[in-house]
């Protein structure tokens, strides 16, 4: 059933009741950090302070995957029927439904998103995850293989431990549930890091997980600083594995760290710069240009898989261009997040802000052309907002083309034929997504075998479900979200050989 939108008076009103928990959440229950520390976390759309939230530490770290690892070794939880845990990440979705409205208030004041968003987008799909990784929670399989009669072989597939989770702001809910999720439901114990700018819905997260009755000690949830909290849990002696969504820089740091503990998994999820090809034979313009404007103002185009490199065939260049302004002024409405007419909120932080805005700076004095925006919005001072933009006549090797924005920013590059395209698209360090509008068959097909990244849409952009693999190639890191294999990548086999005689 699709949420209600309600009015801006109704979330305004929730805002104002919400009192979201502030704690650390370790062993089933909230605690202060061991050094009293809280952090403020702000509301960009006004500068307002939300909340003040516990400052997770590396004791609190220590506490934390202490009673990750007493809870994996001693509650059943990695022991029980599979499908007795496919129950309780059953009721944990039904528990997350029952406090949508609560989870779309705190992210949007968190992190600027749209309520609008929230709840088609972010709310909805972490519940998919949960159920899908739920009922993968009894498919993960084992296997015999051949010997001769004197000898039993087999494979088992056992969790891995103790996971940590460290994620970024710009889903906070749906992050979280991307890596909770597979962990949970192949067995282990997690702790989460949720990023310092969106620690909130982490938090109602973790309380929702005993309610569902999860064992104490499953769940840890520690809000606190990526050098603090972060590096504590990543290099941390006792920790299994690190599955990490966020920069490529921190990515790296993430595998380092390895190096320098435990030798623990490591998957990464970073960064993109995804290229949005629009061929002259498109089999509908329209619906080409509408889907690029969403694939970059999304989220604020804070979004890993932004199509933030619009390619286009310069016969229809100036059409495309034309038409993206006219979309963009259509359906993009800059606005208060709380309001459901909104579909650009502020960007995270003031820093991000300024970050974004100097990058216009930089598009501006490298050459290319200005075609609407690069500006904070009339109006909006008193928030981090940045107005839609777009840049044209924008050259593949421009910083504007092959640096990560994540903002409201597109630059559009003109090409002539298929393999220019493909050698602009591959041209990039990134390798998260593609998507190609053409009505040629044997170009779709060249192009989806041709292009370095992981996942292609045909004649569409960021479509999909819970089945597809997401994740990427190149420094877009190696890590593989949503799908089946997310569960066995929180696995390890282990070979039992039977001497029979
Ligand atoms: P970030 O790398 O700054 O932070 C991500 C997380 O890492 C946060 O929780 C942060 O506290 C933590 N962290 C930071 N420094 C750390 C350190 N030294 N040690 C340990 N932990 C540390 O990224 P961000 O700004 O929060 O997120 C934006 C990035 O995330 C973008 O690059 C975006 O493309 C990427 N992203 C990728 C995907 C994907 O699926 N590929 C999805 C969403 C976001």
């Amino acid at each position: 059933m699709p949420f209600d939108l309600k009015t801006a008076g109704y979330w305004t009103a929730l805002a104002g009741r919400l009192k979201p928990d502030t704690g650390l959440f370790i062993d089933g229950e909230f605690v202060e950090a061991a050094s009293g520390a809280r952090f403020a976390t702000i509301n960009p759309a006004n500068d307002a302070v939300l909340a003040e939230v516990a400052r997770g530490g590396a004791a609190d770290i220590d506490r934390a995957v202490a009673s990750a690892r007493r809870a994996f070794r001693t509650a059943p939880w990695a022991r029980i029927p599979p499908r007795a845990r496919m129950e309780v990440l059953y009721r944990f979705a039904e528990l997350i439904e029952a406090h949508a409205e609560a989870f779309a208030v705190l992210d949007a004041q968190d992190m600027g998103k749209p309520i609008a968003e929230m709840l088609t987008i972010d709310v909805p799909g972490s519940l998919a995850c949960f159920r899908f990784m739920a009922e993968a929670a009894d498919k993960i399989t084992g296997s015999t293989t051949a010997t001769g009669e004197q000898a039993l072989h087999y494979i088992l597939r056992q969790p891995l431990g103790v996971v940590g989770c460290i994620v970024p702001w710009n889903y906070p809910l749906m992050m979280a549930a991307w890596k909770i999720a597979p962990a949970l439901a192949a067995g282990n114990a997690v702790v989460l890091k949720p990023a310092e700018q969106s620690p909130l819905s982490a938090l109602l997260l973790g309380r929702l997980f005993v309610e569902a009755g999860g064992p104490p000690g499953i769940l840890n949830v520690v809000p606190g600083f990526g050098e603090e909290a972060g590096q504590a849990l990543a290099r941390h002696m006792d920790v299994d594995k690190i599955a990490f969504t966020g920069s490529g820089e921190v990515g790296g740091l993430m595998m380092e760290y390895a190096g320098q503990s435990n030798l623990k998994h490591v998957s990464t999820e970073c960064g993109g710069k995804s290229p949005h090809v629009i061929m002259a034979d498109a089999p509908d313009l329209e619906t080409a240009v509408n889907t690029a404007v969403a694939g970059i103002y999304g989220n604020q185009g804070e979004v890993c898989s932004a199509g933030s490199r619009v390619l286009v065939e310069r016969a229809i260049l100036p059409d495309v261009l034309d038409a993206f302004a006219a979309r963009t002024r259509e359906t993009v409405h800059v606005g208060d997040p709380l309001d459901p007419a909104t579909t650009l909120g502020p960007l995270v932080t003031r820093s991000h802000q300024r970050r974004v805005l100097d990058y216009i700076e930089t598009g501006r004095t490298e050459g290319a052309r200005l075609a609407f925006g690069g500006m904070v919005p009339p109006g909006c001072e008193g928030g981090a907002y940045v107005a839609p933009t777009l840049f044209a006549d924008v050259d593949n090797g421009m910083r504007i083309a092959s640096e990560e924005i994540f903002g409201p920013v597109g630059a559009v590059i003109p090409f002539d034929g298929l393999d220019e395209a493909l050698r602009i698209a591959n041209d990039t360090v990134y390798g998260l997504a593609a998507g190609l509008w053409t009505r040629d068959l044997t170009k779709a097909h060249r192009f989806a075998a041709g292009v370095e990244c992981g996942m292609v849409w045909i004649n569409g952009y960021m479509n999909g479900d819970m089945t597809q693999p997401w994740g990427g190639w190149k420094q877009t890191g190696n890590g593989r979200d949503k799908c089946f294999e997310a569960v066995v990548a929180h696995t390890q086999t282990k070979s039992v050989w039977v001497t029979l005689g």
